[in-house]
């Protein structure tokens, strides 16, 4: 058969397969930005237990993201890692900067699950990036303690990594904490050690703590209330629960990379 015959046959062949009766493939159909799937999955979470979502600006005074949260003037966060455009004025370098608002205008019990982008003058990396996204809970009224934080943990594991994921409690110290820990689960990437848990078997995911006294009176709460608040990174949450190996990516809008949080 010669070239031209079979070119001949080649289009026949192509042509009589389609059929333009038959639906289109249609468009691929998105979801939310893995980010804001977190973010909903926890406010859906904590919802029952009573607690509002609330969006924060990516401005925060300085009194708010460190002074009333009880942060030195020689804090490392303070005075390496924050972006000022104006003189008292900071780009939030975390969430928990939203919780003297909630402490301010609670007259009564209060509960706030803050969402923010937050910035820190960091060199970027595959770990890391000067831009992230932060959830903090916070729940205020009287006689909040340990078993309140305990439980609020336990949603807050339970909603990321499944009800029944071992998690712990590490002693740590920050600023705005009478009382305060790590949280730590066990490493979603391994059974028994690997480099992303440096072979410990557990992986570090946030914090929670009961506020110091001196952090609710500074935000004019009364004598006899009591507060805890914990939090996470988002963008740590999603590289440990999908084992992204860079986060950078996750600031961008490439439905390619994306897909895999389908
Ligand atoms: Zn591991």
């Amino acid at each position: 058969m010669q070239a031209t015959a079979v070119n001949q046959t080649t289009q026949q062949v192509a042509a009589e397969s389609h059929d333009p009766g038959l639906p289109g493939a249609g468009p691929r159909v998105g979801g939310p930005h893995p980010v804001t799937a977190i973010v909903q999955r926890l406010a859906e979470a904590f919802r029952p237990w009573g607690f509002a979502v609330r969006d924060l600006p990516l401005l925060a005074t300085e009194q708010e993201n460190f002074d009333l949260l009880g942060y030195p003037d020689d804090h490392p966060t303070r005075t390496q890692l924050t972006f000022s455009p104006v003189r008292g004025v900071v780009l939030r370098t975390h969430a928990s900067s939203g919780i003297p608002a909630v402490l301010r205008e609670a007259t009564g019990p209060a509960r706030s699950l803050l969402v923010g982008t937050c910035f820190r003058n960091e060199r970027p990396s595959q770990f890391s990036s000067s831009q992230f996204t932060q959830i903090d809970g916070i729940a205020v009224e009287p006689g909040l303690g340990l078993p309140e934080l305990v439980g609020l943990l336990e949603v807050m594991v339970g909603a990321l990594f499944g009800p029944d994921h071992p998690w712990w409690l590490n002693r740590s110290h920050y600023p705005f904490t009478a009382v305060g820990f790590a949280v730590e689960v066990a490493c979603p990437r391994c059974s028994g050690g690997c480099g992303e848990c440096h072979g410990r078997g557990r992986v570090e995911i946030g914090s929670g703590g009961l506020l110091a006294r001196d952090v609710l009176a500074a935000c004019g709460c009364q004598d006899d209330w009591t507060a805890v608040s914990f939090g996470c990174s988002v963008e740590r949450l999603l590289r440990l629960s999908h084992g992204v190996t860079d986060i950078r990516p996750l600031l961008g809008g490439d439905a390619g990379f994306l897909a895999q949080f389908d």
